[in-house]
C-alpha cells in the first residue's frame, strides 16, 4: 500500500496537508524527523500513517494520559489496532495488552514518559523483545527547560536512542523556537534529523493588544460582542480564574474555571461542559488546553501578560480551528511585565533566568509593537512574512509608507563603524552623539557619530526594530545582544536598495511630541 492509499483507506482523506507526505516518507526511509506544525495542523497523522505501513510496532509518547484513551479509540474505529498502557489500568487489563503486543497484533502503543525508564521499569526490556519500527514523541518541547512546559520525565526519553539505536524517532511539537528545537534535537539524540517546519500562520485569527486599564470592564465590553460565542480567558493565577468565572456567572455568562489545583472530577466536568458547549467561557490558567480539540473557540483572551511568545501563540492557536474568523485579545500592562520579571529572576539558575527574561522581553516587545503583530510572530518562529497582514490591530490602524533609506543607511553604517560589537542602546547613543563617557573617545572622532541627533531615542528604537524585522539588521542571542549586519545590509549601504518604514498616525503624533526642542 502506498502512503496515498493508506491516507485514503485509514483516514478518509484525499490529500496530505502541510508537509505530511514528506514527513511520512522520511520515516519510511528510516530517518529521524523533527516536526513543527501548528496546533490542529495534523501532526498525529505523521506517525499514525507510517505506523500502519511499517511492519512492527510504533511507540507513541504522549504526556497526557487523559487524551490517550480518545486517541486510541479513534484509531481503533478507523481499523488501526492501537492500545495504551497507563496507571489507570488494572494488572489484568495491562496483561491483556501485553499479550496482544506479543502476538504482534497492535500497531500503535501509547505510553506516558514516566512509565518507561524509571529504575523499577521492566517495560523497556519488554519492549525490546518486540519488533519496534518507530518511536514518536509528541509534545516534544516538554523536554526543554526553556520551553514553557518543561516536564522532567521527558529527559529520560534520551534513552530511546541507546536502547533502540536502529529505530527512527519522530519528535513533534506545535511550539518551538530555535533554542527549543536545538534542545529537542540534542536531548533526544536525534540522528541527522530532517526538520519539517510548516507555516505557523493562522490567517483566520486576528491579534489585538489593549492597554490594561480597567481589565474587568474592558473584558465585559469585549464579551458583549461575543454573547453566543465560545472562548477561553487565560489568567495568571488560579484564584483569579475562580474569581473571574464567578463574576462572569453573575453577569449571566455560562463561565467555569479551570486550573491545576481543582480536583480531577471538577476539571473533567468543566472541560466536558465546555466541549459540549454547555459552558461558553472557560476561565483558566495555562494548565487548560493542551490537546483540547474544540473547533469553534471564537476567541482567546489573555487577561494577564503571558510569559513568552511560545506559550502565547500556542494558547491563541486554540481559537478558530474550524478556520472561521476568530480573535486573540491580550491586556497588557507594564505592571504585569514587572511582576513576571520578578518571577523569572527567582526561578531557577542564572542562565535559565536570563533566557526567561529574554523571552519575556520579546513578549513585552510584541505588546508594544507598532508594526504588524502577525509579522512579528512569524518572524519569531523564523518565518518570513510580508509586512502587512491587514487583520491585526496594528495593521487596522492606518499606515503610510515612508522612505526610510537614509535612516537605514545611518543605522547600518553606525553598526558597521562600531565593528558590529555593540547593542541597540549603544548604537543609538552613538548615532545621537551622546556625550556619555560610555562612548569611547575613538568612536567620537568618527564621521557617523551624531548623524542621527535629529531623532529621539524612541524613534531610533522603533526604526532599528523595523530594520531587524525586515532583515537588514540582526540581534545576536548573547547575554548582551549585539547588533550585526546581514547579507541584506550591503545593498542598502551602497544605495542599491531602498528601505520603507510603516508609519501610523499615532506614531507621528508621538514623534511630534518627542521632538527634541
Ligand atoms: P495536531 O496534533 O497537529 O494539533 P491533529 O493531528 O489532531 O492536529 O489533526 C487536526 C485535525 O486535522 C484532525 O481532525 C485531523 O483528523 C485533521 N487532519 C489531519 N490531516 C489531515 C489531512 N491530510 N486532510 C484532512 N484533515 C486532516
Ligand atoms: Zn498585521
Amino acid at each position: 500500500m502506498t502512503p496515498q492509499q493508506a491516507l485514503h483507506k485509514y483516514f478518509g482523506y484525499t490529500e496530505f496537508r502541510h508537509e505530511q507526505e514528506a514527513i511520512v516518507q522520511q520515516i519510511l526511509d528510516g530517518g529521524d524527523a523533527l516536526v513543527l506544525m501548528p496546533t490542529g495542523g495534523g501532526k498525529s497523522l505523521c506517525y499514525q500513517l507510517p505506523a500502519v505501513l511499517l511492519s512492527g510496532l510504533t511507540i507513541v509518547i504522549s504526556p497526557l494520559i487523559a487524551l490517550m484513551k480518545d486517541q486510541v479509540d479513534a484509531l481503533n474505529i478507523n481499523g488501526i489496532p492501537a492500545a495504551y498502557l497507563n496507571s489507570t489500568q488494572n494488572p489484568n487489563e495491562q496483561q491483556q495488552i501485553v499479550s496482544r503486543l506479543q502476538s504482534g497484533e497492535i500497531k500503535l502503543l501509547y505510553l506516558a514518559p514516566e512509565r518507561l525508564f524509571g529504575s523499577e521499569s521492566r517495560l523497556v526490556s519488554f519492549l525490546k523483545t518486540l519488533n519496534v519500527s518507530l518511536i514518536a514523541i509528541d509534545e516534544a518541547h516538554c523536554i526543554s527547560h526553556w520551553g514553557h512546559d518543561f516536564r522532567p520525565e521527558y529527559l529520560m526519553l534520551a534513552n530511546f536512542k541507546t536502547e533502540f539505536p536502529q529505530t527512527p524517532v519522530i519528535a513533534l511539537t506545535a511550539t518551538a523556537d530555535d533554542l527549543t528545537r536545538k534542545d529537542i534535537r540534542e536531548k533526544l539524540a536525534l540522528r541527522k534529523p530532517r526538520e519539517f517546519v510548516s507555516s505557523f500562520n493562522r490567517p483566520n485569527i486576528s491579534y489585538k493588544v489593549a492597554p490594561k486599564r480597567d481589565a474587568y470592564n474592558q473584558l465585559l465590553d469585549f464579551l458583549d460582542e461575543h454573547k453566543e460565542d465560545s472562548g477561553i480567558i487565560y489568567c495568571l493565577s488560579r484564584q483569579n480564574t475562580e474569581d473571574l468565572a464567578a463574576d462572569l456567572q453573575k453577569q449571566g455568562y455560562a463561565a467555569k474555571a479551570y486550573h491545576a489545583g481543582l480536583d480531577n472530577e471538577t476539571k473533567a466536568r468543566n472541560q466536558d461542559q465546555f466541549l459540549r458547549d454547555e459552558v461558553k467561557i472557560m476561565v483558566a490558567t495555562i494548565a487548560f488546553g493542551m490537546g483540547i480539540n474544540k473547533s469553534n473557540v471564537r476567541y482567546v483572551v489573555h487577561y494577564d501578560l503571558p510569559k513568552n511568545i511560545e506559550g502565547y501563540y500556542q494558547e491563541t492557536g486554540r481559537a478558530g480551528r474550524d478556520g472561521l474568523p476568530s480573535e486573540a485579545l491580550l491586556f497588557y500592562s507594564g505592571g504585569d511585565a514587572f511582576k513576571l520579571q520578578r518571577f523569572a529572576k527567582v526561578d531557577g539558575n542564572e542562565e535559565q533566568s536570563r533566557i526567561m527574561l529574554k523571552k519575556l522581553d520579546d513578549m513585552v516587545k510584541y505588546c508594544q509593537l507598532q508594526t504588524c503583530r502577525r509579522q512579528y510572530l512569524m518572524h519569531y518562529f523564523n518565518e518570513q512574512f510580508p509586512d502587512h497582514c491587514g487583520s491585526c490591530d496594528v495593521c487596522l490602524t492606518e499606515f503610510k509608507k515612508v522612505d526610510g533609506t537614509v535612516i537605514a543607511q545611518k543605522a547600518l553604517s553606525a553598526v558597521y563603524r562600531l565593528n558590529q560589537r555593540f547593542g541597540t542602546g549603544y548604537v543609538i547613543d552613538f548615532l545621537r552623539g551622546s556625550r556619555s563617557e560610555k562612548i569611547r573617545e575613538e568612536f567620537k572622532q568618527l564621521k557617523t557619530y551624531g548623524i542621527g541627533a535629529d531623532m529621539s531615542k524612541a524613534e531610533w528604537q522603533r526604526y532599528i526594530g523595523q530594520l531587524v524585522i525586515q532583515g537588514y539588521l540582526q540581534v545576536t542571542d548573547d547575554a548582551y545582544p549585539i547588533l550585526k549586519l546581514t547579507a541584506a545590509s550591503e545593498p542598502v549601504l551602497k544605495g542599491q536598495q531602498k528601505v520603507e518604514f510603516s508609519i501610523s498616525e499615532a506614531m507621528e503624533l508621538e514623534v511630534a511630541e518627542n521632538q527634541p526642542s
